[in-house]
């Protein structure tokens, strides 16, 4: 059974689906039960598919991105959305 920090640690991988179907079902699982990680899997999510849109619509700046970078860590942006 996944706890908070594992959730946590795993929404960005569960976010680009690069984890196995167990591992989802943990995910899912902790996220129906725990409010606090629900919010942060919602804010993650709304995040990066706004980030997506704008990078599509070319609308963010390179100077943008690598703000972003550091403030939510490079795996945040794992796959280039322009490759
Ligand atoms: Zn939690």
């Amino acid at each position: 059974m996944a706890d908070c920090q594992e959730t946590l640690n795993e929404l960005h991988r569960y976010l680009d689906e690069e984890l196995s179907a167990e591992r989802v079902e943990e995910i899912i699982g902790h996220l129906k039960g725990c409010t606090d990680c629900q919010e942060a899997y919602e804010f993650h999510a709304v995040l990066r598919q706004s980030i997506r849109e704008k990078a599509q619509r070319d609308e963010i700046s390179d100077g943008f991105l690598d703000r972003l970078k550091e403030c939510l860590g490079d795996e945040v942006m794992g796959d280039d959305p322009n490759s």
